[in-house]
């Protein structure tokens, strides 16, 4: 009798071993597995780079700060525009070069309606710029997107891919992000962001310096309970924006959404402050999230962030890059030392675009819209949620 219950606890036991082996509750993050339930606490013994990263305030590969490059990334949300690019981007940011020698970085969240594709392709393929996604109509009120079904953020998303790629001739392959309009994520957006194989989501808010962290596992950070993703999405990245520290004591999401700095010297002090709260504690990924309409209150604000990157370009430990070349790094953390050959960050070799800003191959109105391309012909409508191809 106790023989044979004995013999009946091991096969139950042996039973579960079996069960648990094929279902691993701490997934080590196969990108594209399905859902696997409920996030779990992470799991180190289980959660390795290059796939899996848990979230911590941790330097990758553990490295010390002085081995450890200051990564900086510049990006900008919204439509990307021909009048915004002349006047401010290009008095700032071209020409500029990390200490490799290869251009720095930007990335552009880029939304459709009012978007000058034939600027996408050209920015593309003449610079070290990165084009990610940031929903096709940026529709109003901003409860939509907490709301919205996995088929409107479907659309949102792919759509808005889709017509990057046919529109802007963005390489497929290279659209890996995604950041939220209004910084709004929600559980949904992020399956969506899952089930197509996105790199990384790009929008959700810390004070705390967290490096990127995959999603396998629980994420710490949690706008509001509504938006905190429940499950696990192994492989997905999560690049945190962390938010910045001004003199009146608030914190800001984006620099637009900054009040403290005012004028030229106000606004370079904010920069090189916030900067050196990364630079000298653990070297966490300092990010610039603006949109153009930052630029638009004065001059001195274009004045003080040419000022920033004049005093970057200074540091041989400090690297401008695009989110994508951030995450490449992440995946395989390069000391210092050996940073001039780590190949993610040499120059692009990109062909010339098909044409320039300047003299796109199509350009038509349609309504309220008009469209600059360098795709013929023309579409017959304007690219839209639902009709990306313009039919
Ligand atoms: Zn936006």
């Amino acid at each position: 009798m106790h023989v044979a219950t004995a013999a009946m606890k091991i096969l139950v036991l042996a039973l579960l071993v079996q069960i648990a082996t094929a279902v691993p509750l701490s997934p080590a993050g196969r990108y594209g597995d399905s859902l696997r339930g409920p996030a779990q606490p992470c799991d180190k013994a289980h959660c390795n780079l290059p796939t899996c990263r848990c979230a911590g305030t941790d330097i990758p590969g553990g490295l010390s700060p002085d081995k450890t490059p200051q990564i900086v990334m510049f990006s900008f949300d919204d439509s990307l525009r021909v009048q915004d690019f002349d006047t401010y981007y290009s008095k700032a940011f071209p020409n500029r070069k990390n200490p490799n020698g290869c251009e720095i970085g930007l990335t552009f969240f880029v939304s459709g309606n009012d978007t000058d594709y034939s600027l996408v392709e050209d920015l593309y393929y003449s610079h070290n710029y990165e084009m990610a996604d940031h929903s096709v109509d940026h529709r109003e009120p901003t409860t939509w997107w907490e709301n919205a079904s996995k088929d409107e953020y479907t659309h949102e998303i792919m759509d808005q891919k889709s017509i990057l790629e046919k529109w802007g001739n963005v390489p497929a392959d290279s659209i890996r992000g995604f950041r939220g309009p209004f910084l709004v994520t929600s559980e949904t957006e992020i399956s969506v962001l899952h089930d197509n194989k996105f790199t990384y989501e790009a929008t959700m808010g810390t004070q705390t310096n967290y490096w990127p962290f995959t999603l396998d596992y629980k994420s710490p950070i949690c706008d509001s309970p509504s938006t905190c993703p429940n499950n696990s999405y192994p492989g997905l990245w999560l690049v945190p924006n962390i938010n910045y520290k001004q003199s009146n004591g608030y914190p800001c999401s984006m620099i637009d959404a900054c009040t403290a700095p005012q004028s030229e010297k106000e606004w370079l002090d904010f920069f090189m402050e916030n900067f050196n709260l990364h630079y000298n504690d653990n070297r966490s990924p300092f990010g610039i999230y603006a949109h153009s309409a930052w630029f638009y209150y004065g001059p001195q604000r274009l004045a003080a962030l040419s000022a920033f990157l004049d005093k970057l370009a200074t540091m041989k430990d400090v690297y401008i890059v695009t989110h994508s070349q951030m995450l490449d790094w992440v995946q395989n953390p390069t000391p210092l030392d050996k940073i001039g050959d780590f190949a993610p960050w040499k120059c692009p070799p990109r062909p010339k675009p098909r044409c320039s800003y300047k003299s796109p191959s199509c350009q038509k109105e349609y309504g309220d819209f008009s469209m600059r391309t360098c795709t013929t012909p023309c579409p017959p409508r304007y690219p839209h949620y639902g009709d990306p191809d313009g039919n």
